[in-house]
């Protein structure tokens, strides 16, 4: 089971860890390929290891040390970033993307976010708060149809006009809680939803052939 990504955003995010190690500068790039080459060893990019249980295969166009991964290592980088690309050089893997979450189960890990949860329920307030004000204007309105009459003849505007002028009212009210309950709902939905749909599983879909001939570069690499 992958580690529960927080949903501080749309899009996963990255463990710090990883992030250093994968978020390398121009400089810094450059000063780990010097040094990985001063010490004449290749090593995963970001486990910095070379075990020889797991070999190192190069999956996409970033050349000298840097190019060099486990295969497990980058899966389970990309997983943890939810992204199909290598951050460095922008080669787009060959992957098979899957929803990590079904939309309960995400709606419920969103919910159970501090930030979240703290805008989920200031809204529910604002719902609440809005709901009671509009229940008790529409029946003010309602059950106090026949009184406005009555008030509206006494200084000589007609029945019609005082049902219009109430009808007129409500419907303002009411369209004015729709909205903002709309805008309430889109305010909290959207980046959910953009959350549940960039956070997936990735799969990476290895070319055998890579992977052999990665094996040998990186075995001619040690011979050498
Ligand atoms: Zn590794
Ligand atoms: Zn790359």
């Amino acid at each position: 089971m992958l580690p529960v990504t927080v949903p501080e955003g749309s899009a996963c995010n990255l463990n710090d860890c990883d992030t250093q190690q994968m978020s390398l500068g121009a400089g810094q790039q450059h000063r780990l390929t010097t040094s990985l080459a001063s010490v004449g060893s290749i090593v995963c990019r970001i486990c910095h290891t070379n075990t020889s249980k797991e070999r190192l295969i190069s999956p996409c166009r970033c050349k000298g040390s840097l190019a060099y991964v486990h295969l497990a290592c980058l899966e389970r980088w990309l997983n943890q970033t939810c992204r199909s690309y290598c951050e460095l050089c922008r080669y787009h893997f060959n992957v098979i993307e899957t929803p990590r979450y079904r939309w309960p189960e995400s709606l419920r890990i969103w919910i159970s976010h501090p930030r979240n949860r703290r805008n989920v329920q200031s809204d529910l307030l604002i719902f609440t708060l809005l709901s009671v004000v509009t229940v008790g204007l529409v029946t003010v309105c309602l059950l106090g149809m026949q009184y406005f009459v009555i008030e509206g003849n006494k200084i000589g505007i007609s029945k019609l006009w005082t049902r219009g002028a109430v009808w007129f009212f409500l419907v303002i009210v009411l369209l004015g809680y729709i909205t903002t309950v709309y805008l309430l709902g889109k305010d909290q939905l959207s980046p959910w939803y953009r959350w549940w749909k960039s956070t997936v599983n990735v799969r990476l879909v290895t070319d055998p052939q890579l992977l052999r001939r990665s094996s040998n570069e990186s075995f001619q690499s040690h011979e050498n």
